[in-house]
């Protein structure tokens, strides 16, 4: 069998290096033609690229390049934001494991080469959805979701072939309910960064990690679920589900639930966005029956997670509304994370600045990055005027 080529944006970060361990565990099937980060951890990307043996390596950050060169001088290098993109066309499947806005550009690269894009970027899909959707239509470009609720979502999906989407009454998102699940909102006044970090099942970046701790993270999966399959969202619902065994379920018109299950590893939804159609052979998360005694599900607390309805609200809004509020959530959590923002102040500020978005349409990807570029502003100012 000749190799999948696999170009791999944000190699450094949580999912590029869970997604070479899928590749290191299938070499006969996979070959990593092309490897993008930051550039700003220099050690882990030359270490890298040394094992995958790529054919280009793509940074944004230009600080290191000159070491880069001396020290990988077999591959050819790319800097910026448009040489992290251009792997978007470089081969049969693109990673798109960037974390924040600066992915949609990979993503819009990958689709526009009518690529396969395995993403795990959330946010070229909930800033830059109308714009995605228009690339999406290139042929041959398809989206295959790495984010796992999104790829339970597809599996599931899969049960009602070849009838399709008409036969799905409704897309049940699972949510572990992050570190915080059962506190009041009086309760989480006081949160710090590190209780915040601890997330209960999944391993991740501070990020996602924190957006886990508020429930953004799930609000942004609905507005995500919105896109990619096109389901209107009073029928899209989310379900705490503590365990994070049950990654996502659809019911059917029949009433038939199908779930997917697997423990909470990121290489096995990395591995089936890498081979689909198909399954790799190498199993992620199988499930141990003997040592799993309970599910549990329970309806989430809009009250102590108010990030949740700002996102379905945003989401029901449409146009550029999910871009605004998601730029200004990458502001605020930042702002807790270095200590400038209390955790009960990140749903505020979301608030406040959703108050102030102007209607502009998303005619394009300049639109939806100066909307991007604005909100943050306006989320800057409203963090420095509490
Ligand atoms: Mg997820």
């Amino acid at each position: 069998m000749t190799p999948t080529t696999v170009a791999l944006a944000g190699s450094t970060g949580s999912i590029g290096t869970q997604t070479l361990d899928v590749v290191r565990a299938e070499p006969e099937r996979y070959r990593v033609v092309g490897l993008g980060a930051s550039g700003r951890n220099v050690e882990a990307l030359v270490a890298q690229a040394q094992e995958v043996r790529p054919e280009v390596v793509a940074v944004t950050d230009a600080t290191h390049i000159d070491e880069l060169k001396a020290r990988l001088p077999a591959c050819e290098l790319r800097v910026g934001e448009d040489g992290l993109a251009s792997l978007g066309a470089e081969a049969d499947v693109c990673v798109n494991g960037v974390v924040g806005f600066a992915g949609l550009h990979v993503t819009l690269a990958a689709l526009g080469a009518g690529r396969r894009l395995a993403l795990a970027n959330k946010e070229s899909l909930i800033a830059g959805g109308p714009v995605v959707q228009r690339a999406r239509s290139t042929p041959g470009g398809e989206i295959v979701p790495v984010d796992s609720e999104h790829c339970a979502v597809h599996q599931c999906l899969r049960a009602s072939d070849p009838a399709g989407p008409d036969r799905v009454a409704r897309i049940v998102l699972t949510a572990s309910g992050g570190p915080f699940r059962g506190r009041s909102r009086a309760e989480l006044a006081d949160v710090t960064v590190d209780d915040a970090l601890a997330h209960p099942t999944w391993s991740m970046g501070p990020k996602i990690t924190v957006d886990s701790s508020t429930l953004m993270n799930k609000g942004l999966e609905v507005i995500e679920a919105h896109e990619l399959f096109g389901v209107a969202y009073d029928r899209i619902e989310v379900v705490v589900h503590p365990q994070s065994v049950v990654h996502s379920m659809v019911e059917f018109t029949d009433g038939a639930t199908v779930a997917q299950l697997s423990m909470p590893d990121m290489r096995l939804p990395i591995g089936y966005a890498l081979a689909w159609p198909d399954r790799i052979a190498t199993p992620f998360g199988r499930i141990d029956w003997s040592q799993l005694d309970r599910l549990d599900f329970e309806p989430p607390d809009h009250e102590a997670f108010p990030c949740l309805g700002l996102a379905y609200a945003a989401g029901r809004l449409g146009g550029t509304v999910p871009a605004w509020l998601n730029a200004a959530n990458e502001v605020a959590v930042a702002a807790f994370l270095d200590g400038a923002l209390a955790w009960t102040g990140i749903p505020d500020v979301l608030n406040a600045v959703l108050d102030r978005h102007d209607g502009t349409p998303p005619e394009s990807a300049e639109v939806v990055i100066d909307v991007d570029r604005r909100a943050r502003q306006v989320a800057r100012d409203e963090i420095d005027h509490r």
